[in-house]
């Protein structure tokens, strides 16, 4: 069957899911204008400033904004913050101290903070090095196992970090009830246990963020949901006012904190991109959903299932090959907007345990929000899909890989 029929009558199979989807949107979407409203965004927040960046009234009400939509006390949302690494690893090294006790509550967390806290290799300046106590709760079924959990959390736990994304992983993403239970569990066994969740790629998922469920702390990156597209670069951590503070404080310095940071001219793109970040996420899980389907009706392993309930924006395509990987990432590659003749090759990544091949012809370097796709050089071999700013483009990568992979395009392998 020719590769635009087959998902022709795919997509007309997904018209009750996308209807969902599109509600969700619709939710957020007012939500965000709601707070957009309430803290009186006008022209002159779009302005540049400059230096020390004393006064920039802009950013000042960008993070009361992002504070509100997301629940928190208080934000803190820079472009000076590098990445999403970035956003988490500075929670993580100004709230912990040597003996403090850092529990992962779902088993390892992505490849770059593994780094970071020095697990595999406690170089200098990790986590471990600077003698804090890193432990992880082994998942139970690919599930949070709460009992586990439980029993790992002690007087010296200072904080659990939960990664809400399946990340480079074949676990699921972690439902907002899940995290919920998490942070009940943690609270009532040490009040005192900062709970933090990794946020990226969870945001506008769904109607509600993590920090309903209690969490106190919470980090992303602006290149992906958030920013919708349009952030040239940067990452936001929402919380609670004292734990914001000390994040600010060594983003910057003791003393210093939130009160400065020049803006330097990005905040009307940081403003919009978040404005438009509920219907981008749309777009991305409408893709996620049709690359799902598409392939799982082609006989391929795929996480989530079309109509499985999501969490994050991720969908992974188990190849079980990494020739297959390979030529999976170059499809998409190809069929993008920007660099769309480069080669991809499996390379080592700084951060990165594993040598990776990313798929990003992004307009912004690296944004996943836009349409891309990382794997890592291990098995089982699984291609990780994410983003597209449009629908359309991704059902175009779509069609692409069908006529590209080595699939019997009769329905099985
Ligand atoms: C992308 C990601 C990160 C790291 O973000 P970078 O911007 O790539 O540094 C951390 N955790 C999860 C779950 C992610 O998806």
């Amino acid at each position: 069957m020719e590769a635009a029929v087959l998902v022709d009558q795919v997509e007309r199979s997904l018209s009750r899911r996308f209807k969902e989807l599109e509600e969700t949107a619709q939710y957020n979407q007012v939500k965000v204008i709601k707070a957009f409203q309430a803290h009186r965004v006008r022209d002159t927040h779009f302005h540049a400033s400059s230096g020390y960046g004393y006064g920039d009234v802009g950013r000042d009400t960008l993070e009361a904004v992002y504070a509100d939509i997301f629940g928190a006390e208080e934000g803190l949302v820079r472009s000076q913050i590098v990445s999403g690494t970035h956003a988490i690893a500075s929670c993580l090294f100004a709230i912990l101290r040597p003996g403090d006790h850092l529990l992962s509550a779902v088993g390892p967390p992505y490849d770059t903070l593994v780094r970071a806290i020095g697990r595999d290799n406690p170089g200098v300046g990790t986590l471990i090095e600077r003698g804090i106590i890193y432990e992880e709760a082994e998942l139970h079924d690919q599930k949070p196992d709460i009992n586990n959990i439980r029993s790992k959390i002690t007087s010296q736990t200072k904080m659990v970090l939960i990664q809400r994304s399946r990340g480079y992983s074949l676990r699921p993403a972690v439902d907002l009830n899940t995290i919920r239970s998490i942070t009940e569990t943690v609270h009532s066994q040490n009040p005192n246990t900062i709970v933090m969740v990794d946020n990226c790629y969870g945001e506008f998922v769904l109607t509600e963020e993590p920090t309903i469920c209690g969490v106190d702390l919470m980090a992303g990156s602006l290149i992906k949901n958030p920013g919708g597209g349009l952030a040239p670069s940067g990452g936001y951590i929402v919380g609670r006012s004292h734990l914001v503070s000390q994040v600010a404080d060594y983003i910057t310095a003791p003393g210093l904190g939130k009160e400065l940071g020049a803006s330097l001219g990005q905040n009307r793109l940081m403003y919009q991109g978040l404005f438009m970040a509920p219907h981008t996420v749309m777009q991305a899980l409408k893709g996620a959903v049709l690359t799902s389907a598409v392939f799982g009706h082609l006989g391929l392993k795929v996480m989530p299932q079309w109509d499985e309930e999501r969490s994050d924006i991720v969908q992974a395509v188990i190849l079980n090959d990494a020739e297959q990987v390979r030529k999976f990432c170059q499809i998409v590659q190809q069929s993008s907007p920007v660099d769309s003749d480069l080669r991809l090759e499996y390379a080592d990544m700084p951060g990165y345990q594993d040598k990776v091949i990313m798929a990003a012809g992004t307009f912004v370097q690296g944004s996943s929000i836009e349409l891309s796709c990382d794997a890592p050089m291990r098995p089982p071999y699984a291609a990780f899909l994410q983003g597209g700013l449009t629908y359309e483009h991704v059902r175009f990568v779509v069609e692409q890989l069908i006529n590209g992979l080595i699939i019997n395009k009769g329905g099985s392998l």
